[in-house]
């Protein structure tokens, strides 16, 4: 293929057809993308087959980026499936709100703990206390003493020789004596979940009555975060998840198991060590997240790539075969239509810029419509062979376009020109005279 005709076959790209198997290529790499962002793979499965029939759909396959409309349906139903919309801590109608946090050893429980009352004060005006209910983990409660130092916030503790079910019941009633509205209950945790630690939370749960019970996940866990997820909430019912460490270079993936193993909302992530470093979960930045979102879309525009290799090959043959119609050229000038300066557009048709005069005409958008308009009320054997096109034709078909005779005349005149500039450079096939160089 000549370079110059390539260079203008590479100009028309987001192109207007769009295959299944090209569908299928795409979905391939949006799988990859979340299997690699550590999304468990029964959710990837699922997702992808689902996100695949809505790709498929016709609206999709006829669109003039099919590309583009496929990342926006992967992102659309990303999206959907971590909840669509951010949701909102649950606070008591009366108080004391009572947020119960649990999770594995390591998770954030207590670092969060801190955090949510500092978020519930700045912006709810809340009165927090935070409780100090592990009793197991050495330091455990000098750290959240420490914490509550750094936000102001007191904290409830009866030293590590007390019962955690114990310290919790009188917690309560020390927050009402006392008018603090939200109690704040860190819990321990373990390496592994183990049955004691079960029975404990699930007392807590019991004396506590929380209206949130907070899952903390670490999102570098990536996979282990899903079976952590699916324990503690067969076990305790949560109400709402944390997923920390996202300051990390971990893509998230976890995020949407989570949610779609749990069907509970992701409500915070945490952005940092530090007390200001909670941040409320939108299901949209974390879509944009786990697709990492500028991969994806390079990859599939490179499928798309071949997609247009493929048309443009049909193109170059009937270009060859010269059998280029008035009904492709209609096609053309719908592809180019949406890719800038529309006076580009006869200098994209194949062999076009070549006819004297053309270069030198400017074509506004309404031009183009008028042209297609013209092309679209002829017939299809009128577009294949224009020849046919006598007199009374040309007035019928201005007349159905709403266009002059001399517009219709002057269209036909330049699609003859074209045709025999496309013959030439098919003819000289090979030799210097050749315009577009070795075809
Ligand atoms: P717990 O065992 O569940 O109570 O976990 P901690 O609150 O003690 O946190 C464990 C470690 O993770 C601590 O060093 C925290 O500073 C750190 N951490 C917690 N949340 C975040 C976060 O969102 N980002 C980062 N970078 N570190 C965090
Ligand atoms: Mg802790």
């Amino acid at each position: 293929l000549g370079e110059r005709l390539q260079a203008t076959m590479d100009r028309i790209k987001s192109k207007g057809k769009v295959t299944e198997s090209d569908v299928k290529v795409m979905m391939r790499e949006v799988r990859l993308a979340l299997l690699e962002a550590d999304v468990n793979f029964k959710v990837v499965k699922q997702f992808v087959n689902q996100v695949k029939e809505r790709a498929l759909g016709s609206d999709v396959m006829q669109s003039l980026t099919p590309g583009q409309q496929v990342i926006k349906i992967v992102k659309e139903e990303l999206t959907e499936l971590m909840g669509g919309e951010n949701q909102k801590i649950t606070l008591a109608n009366k108080p004391p709100t009572v947020i119960m946090m649990v999770g594995l050893q390591g998770a954030g429980k207590t670092t969060t703990a801190g955090k949510l009352a500092l978020h519930l004060r700045k912006n709810f005006n809340k009165k927090p206390m935070l409780v100090a209910g592990d009793i197991y983990r050495p330091a455990a409660i000098d750290q959240l003493e420490t914490v509550g130092r750094q936000i102001d916030v007191p904290v409830f503790s009866l030293g590590d020789q007390v019962k955690p079910q114990q310290i919790v019941t009188e917690a309560m009633d020390h927050a009402k004596a006392e008018h603090l509205d939200t109690v704040i209950i860190d819990t321990a945790g373990r390496l592994h979940i183990d049955e004691n630690l079960m029975n404990e939370l699930k007392d807590i749960k019991k004396i506590a009555d929380p209206h949130e019970i907070m899952l903390v996940v670490d999102a570098m866990t990536g996979q282990d975060a899903v079976n952590v997820a699916e324990s503690f909430n067969e076990l305790l019912d949560i109400t709402g998840v944390t997923l920390t460490k996202l300051d990390g270079d971990t893509r998230g993936g976890a995020a949407l198991s989570i949610r779609s193993v749990t069907e509970k909302p992701i409500k915070f992530v945490g952005m940092s060590e530090k007390m200001d470093g909670l941040e409320a979960f939108h299901p949209d930045r974390m879509a944009q997240r786990i697709l990492g979102m500028g991969d994806v879309l390079s990859i599939i525009e490179k499928a798309q790539a071949n997609v247009d290799e493929t048309d443009q090959k049909e193109l170059e043959k009937k270009i060859k075969d010269q059998s280029f119609t008035l009904d492709d050229f209609l096609a053309q000038m719908d592809q180019v239509k949406d890719l800038g300066p529309l006076d580009e557009l006869l200098k994209m048709m194949p062999g076009a810029n070549k006819i004297k005069g053309l270069d030198k005409m400017q074509m506004s958008g309404k031009e183009i419509d008028h042209v297609q308009a013209i092309i679209r009320s002829m017939t299809m054997q009128e577009r294949e062979n224009p020849s046919v096109i006598n007199a009374s034709r040309k007035k019928r078909i201005a007349r159905g376009s709403g266009r002059s005779l001399q517009e219709v005349n002057r269209l036909l005149k330049q699609f003859n020109e074209m045709k025999k500039m496309m013959k030439q450079m098919t003819s000289q096939k090979g030799k210097k005279k050749n315009p577009f160089g070795n075809m």
